[in-house]
């Protein structure tokens, strides 16, 4: 039974013409599957609704081919053959008695139009964004007209496709009307130039518009990012994002309400907590007679209730939250908010959209696998035999896989060699700003603890005549080796390909985080790319003098895609961490760091006492060598092939799937598109 507290959640709001059921909203959020893969897009929408959001929302969807992401897979509402695919969404979401939001998108002269190969334009000439040699061009009057056209067409085809909310943007800077009011976009000395008013007139035209064709069946939300977090140089909650409000007022049925860019609406949970932005957002709901939803990463119920009770926000809404656990709202509605599967912050979720991939979350190993692979985030298929299962290792992977073959019904026992479980996680979490990531760990250890056919040892590292025996006494009928990964200490990674360190003061990010004594000043060799050699810098920086070395043009490149890159370099200086870019490192003796431009020229020295190495790992999977002739014996996650956090978590998951199934040619279905007029096209 739902804990009393939490009655206020559950409250319905009216929304215009609609009402939602209660006050959890899934905000839009990018997804990689989209247009182009639009049963895997519906069907993990509909996955959301199922688990209780009163309100599940599409990806931005581009209206017109002049505002075209490609590659980037987002939404797509260009003519009528974009509806079928968008209904199905909306049929998926409707089936658990949930609203079906759409969220219209121009992006003016932030997208380059790749695929259309339309010219971009904005409210003024300038470069695209990204680096394409490509310039949006100033629109004039009858490009504004057709905007203003596309978009309300656009607002009947999606009232068409059944949507119960349509959504206007200007936010993240990623929409045109956003860009018309930007002062440094917007030149302009017409009426749609000069003045807040001027600047704020497309946006209200689009939404006047919006109302018109489509407000006496749906209601029109505006999202609007109030702040930039630029100063002056952009809109700022206390000046123009306020103006925004007061000329736009009650204009709007609903404000989902954000701070822009895209990195600070999504910060990651190393750069800002629970609720951060409340801090900037806070003010609207005060100016405005509509229902407010704004995001702040919330996954505590008491907090949600503090916010609404607080009369900052009247709906929670959620990007992350629902990722993580798309039965969020279900849970805290049955009486098991303990059950919760908390976001960690990490934004893997968001590098699906710049690696042009499905989503894939951390701790929800089922995002984005709910059409093709059938999985569902809270239920499996029973046991289909009467086995058990010796797990060696409880980091992310042993975890999961215990927790999901428990779940089965299939005995597990699960060995972990230390005192404490969660493997890489409880190394990691304690890491300058990663402990949230600690949340993996958390609450497998929560679910565990409540299955019977589960028992977990601990302080048991198990050599190979130890796994033998057990299999015996226990019995166990199959083995699955989750011991994790070792970094190397020598160097060998993307640059290197034979190793280049022999020195006793070359130290690996586990001697690091075990707390081994390392002399500065220290040289750390970031050839991994990711959050590693970052927040190892960060670490060590509290104690002496820290050069990062990196082949790539900029420290930790690969967060570009968890939108890391510009905090974690801000950060490094910050720390006063010297940076040293497109340079390899090639030796050590001892006092000399021996490094070479990965574009040629003479090799340099940098003055180090020690190095940190932070280039790749080596699976620990000697019991699989041992024992693969004599056992049916596997190994999982980092143990099989280092890789993120997600993959371990994915990996353990995906063996509790597929124990005693049949195996298939292909592991998962593949989509395509529903376009009626392209599918019977010559
Ligand atoms: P993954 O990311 O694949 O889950 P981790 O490195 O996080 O891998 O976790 C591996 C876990 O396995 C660690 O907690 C480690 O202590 C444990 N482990 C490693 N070798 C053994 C062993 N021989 N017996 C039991 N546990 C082990
Ligand atoms: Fe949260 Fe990470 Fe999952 Fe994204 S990938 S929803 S940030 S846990």
């Amino acid at each position: 039974m739902r804990d009393p507290r939490y009655d206020i959640l559950f409250e319905p709001v009216r929304i215009g013409p609609v009402t939602a059921k209660n006050r959890f909203f899934q905000v839009p959020h990018c997804n990689g599957m989209g247009h182009e893969r639009p049963r895997s897009m519906s069907s993990m929408r509909g996955t959301k609704a199922e688990g209780g959001w009163a309100v599940v929302s599409t990806e931005e969807c581009e209206i017109h081919p002049t505002s075209d992401l490609s590659p980037e897979i987002e939404g797509r509402i260009w003519d009528d053959d974009d509806i079928p695919a968008l209904a199905r969404m909306v049929d998926a979401v409707h089936a658990h008695d949930a609203l079906a939001a759409i969220q219209l998108v121009h992006n003016g002269p932030t997208c380059a139009n790749r695929y259309s190969r339309e010219p971009p334009m904005g409210p003024r000439h300038e470069p695209v964004s990204m680096y394409d040699p490509v310039q949006a061009r100033e629109m004039d009057k009858e490009d504004i007209r057709n905007v203003r056209r596309w978009h309300r067409e656009a607002a009947v085809r999606a009232m068409q496709a059944g949507f119960d909310i349509v959504t206007c943007y200007a936010g993240h800077g990623l929409a045109l009307p956003m860009h018309f009011i930007q002062r440094r976009r917007n030149i302009r000395t017409d009426e749609y130039g000069g003045s807040l008013e001027n600047r704020v007139r497309l946006l209200r035209e689009i939404l006047e518009d919006t109302h018109d064709a489509v407000g006496h069946k749906c209601a029109v939300a505006l999202r609007f990012a109030v702040d930039e977090l630029i100063g002056p140089a952009g809109i700022m909650g206390a000046d123009e994002g306020r103006g925004v409000i007061e000329l736009l007022a009650d204009l709007p049925d609903l404000w989902d309400v954000n701070v822009a860019d895209w990195k600070n609406d999504s910060s990651t949970s190393r750069f800002s907590e629970e609720g951060s932005q409340l801090d900037h957002v806070g003010f609207v709901k005060s100016m405005v007679k509509k229902p407010v939803v704004g995001v702040g990463r919330f996954t505590s119920p008491d907090t949600m209730v503090s916010v609404i009770k607080r009369g900052l926000l009247d709906f929670i809404g959620a990007a992350r939250p629902s990722i993580a656990d798309p039965f969020l709202p279900k849970k805290i509605e049955e009486g098991r908010a303990d059950e919760i599967r908390e976001c960690i912050g990490c934004n893997i979720c968001v590098a699906g959209d710049f690696t042009v991939t499905p989503i894939r979350c951390t701790q929800n190993p089922t995002m984005g696998e709910e059409w093709r692979k059938g999985w569902h985030p809270e239920r499996i298929a029973p046991k289909k035999s009467e086995a058990s299962v010796l797990i060696v290792g409880a980091g992310p992977a042993g975890l999961e896989c215990a927790l999901w073959l428990g779940r089965r019904g299939y005995q597990v026992h699960l060995a972990e060699a230390e005192n404490a479980i969660g493997g890489r996680v409880a190394r990691e979490s304690r890491l300058p700003g990663l402990a949230e990531w600690g949340r993996v760990r958390d609450h497998r250890h929560v679910m565990l603890a409540k299955m019977p056919n589960v028992s977990t040892y601990l302080a048991s590292r198990l050599g190979p005549e130890d796994v033998l025996a057990l299999v015996k006494d226990l019995p166990a009928d199959h083995v699955v080796v989750a011991t994790g990964a070792k970094w190397r200490r020598d160097g060998v990674g993307r640059a290197n390909a034979f190793p280049i360190f022999d020195h006793s003061s070359v130290f690996s990010p586990d001697d690091v985080m075990d707390g081994v004594e390392i002399e500065g000043p220290v040289v750390v060799f970031d050839d991994d790319h990711y959050y590693m050699g970052g927040v190892l810098a960060e670490k060590l920086a509290a104690k002496t003098p820290v050069t990062l070395v990196t082949p790539a043009n900029v420290a930790s490149a690969w967060t570009a895609n968890t939108l890391e890159l510009a905090p974690i370099n801000r950060r490094l200086r910050e720390r006063g961490i010297r940076v040293v870019t497109s340079k390899n490192v090639v030796s050590f003796d001892g006092s000399k760091v021996g490094v070479s431009c990965v574009f040629g020229g003479p090799l340099e020295t940098i003055d180090a006492k020690s190095v940190v190495s932070v280039t790749s790992r080596l699976p620990t999977d000697s019991l699989v060598h041992a024992l693969r002739d004599r056992l049916s014996i596997r190994a999982i996650g980092d143990a099989f092939a280092p890789s993120t956090i997600a993959a371990a978590v994915y990996s353990g998951h995906r063996y509790a799937r597929e124990l005693d199934e049949p195996k298939l040619t292909l592991p998962f279905l593949r989509d395509g598109n529903l376009r009626p007029r392209l599918d019977s096209a010559p």
